[in-house]
């Protein structure tokens, strides 16, 4: 359901022209500074002493740029990239052929790297640690465990939960770095951005309506600038202006903080039919009619940050922010009210 969302942070068909949107190297790649800081230092470090960069983790909810980052160091390397996901990979022997393809200095990426399972993740320990694989032929008093090198290349994970993903693959990381949402001005800069490569001009109150409404999130600002476009293509505009902006948005259902039917069907769940909360995320799905997953990864993230939703150990609850953007009144002090919870499950 996720993926018929105007504002969904996932990938949906219409997206496949992002790929020319995406910037390719570290000063178009807009906002993240402190990682950028720090990557730029390690990235001309591991040049400088001609090997390779340590492994890096990059983690946060969809659309926030992780795919975009690892294309964007491989280039600074100017190194090669193979690109995979966890949910790809199916089998130890699936990973030990990507592996022993990689040449020297290469990036291995790998998505959803949470997804990965645990006989999989084995193979990566001595590959990460030790650049070699262990393989194990014959069976019992037989069995011999061969050692094969490898080329030294670099991991780059990513995940929405890092909390998902085990200690030991964790910790061989050299590099974690969480990637945080976006500042309207950031996403103004990105829409510009999008904006002069697919050839269009928008006027400055127009994108800002824009960066407000994309939940911190450089996909969906991306996708609502495009969907604004043919609105006024349509009318026959040349450049984009606010109003009919806001016509298109109001179209499209998205209000004025980015929020569109799903959000809405969450937060009104927890406030209609469980008083405000605590509900727990299972008992939510099953209200809502949406997966666990997308509303823990994507639709809770943005309401979290909003200050509308909290996490509680004993499950979901609704903010007084939250009832008043819906217009509800919310309850008397002390039932409803939360103190703002952690982004992410860190561990
Ligand atoms: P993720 O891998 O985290 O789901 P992506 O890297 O696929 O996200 O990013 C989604 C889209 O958002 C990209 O295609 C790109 O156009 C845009 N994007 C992401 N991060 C940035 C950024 N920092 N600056 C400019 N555009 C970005």
């Amino acid at each position: 359901m996720d993926d018929e969302r105007i504002v969904s942070s996932l990938t949906i068909e219409d997206d496949e022209s992002e790929v020319t949107l995406r910037p390719r190297c570290m000063a178009d790649y807009v906002g993240q500074d402190k990682i950028k800081k720090n990557l730029e230092i390690f990235i001309s470090a591991a040049k400088a002493r001609g090997e390779a960069l340590d492994h890096v983790l990059l983690y946060g909810p969809p659309g926030l740029g992780k795919t975009t980052l690892a294309h964007v160091i491989a280039n600074e390397l100017g190194a090669q990239i193979r690109v995979t996901s966890g949910p790809a990979i199916e089998r130890p022997a699936d990973l030990a052929a990507i592996l022993t393809n990689l040449e020297k200095g290469d990036i291995l990426f790998i998505d959803e790297i949470h997804r990965l399972n645990r006989s999989i993740e084995e193979v990566l320990y001595p590959a990460m640690e030790d650049y070699s694989l262990d393989i194990v032929s014959g069976k019992g008093p037989m069995a011999r465990s061969i050692r094969i090198p490898l080329k030294k290349f670099t991991l780059i994970g990513a995940t929405t939960r890092a909390g998902m993903l085990s200690s030991p693959l964790r910790d061989r990381f050299g590099m974690l770095m969480r990637l945080e949402m976006y500042t309207p001005a950031e996403l103004g800069r990105i829409i510009r951005r999008s904006a002069n490569i697919l050839g269009v001009s928008i006027d400055a109150d127009a994108a800002e309506e824009i960066a407000r409404r994309s939940r911190g999130t450089p996909r969906v600002a991306n996708r609502l600038l495009r969907r604004v476009r043919d609105f006024a293509q349509v009318e026959g505009l040349s450049v984009i202006p606010l109003d009919v902006t806001r016509k298109a948005l109001a179209h499209l259902d998205v209000d004025e903080l980015g929020l569109d039917i799903v959000d809405r069907t969450v937060l009104e769940a927890v406030i209609d039919k469980f008083g405000g909360g605590p509900v727990g995320l299972d008992t939510l799905a099953a209200a809502t009619g949406e997966e666990a997953t997308t509303i823990e990864d994507v639709v809770e993230p943005f309401l979290i940050q909003l200050g509308f939703l909290g996490r509680t150990p004993r499950g979901r609850v609704c903010t007084e922010n939250a009832y008043k953007h819906l217009g509800k009144t919310p309850p008397a002090a002390g039932k409803g009210a939360v103190v703002q919870t952690s982004l992410f499950d860190e561990d």
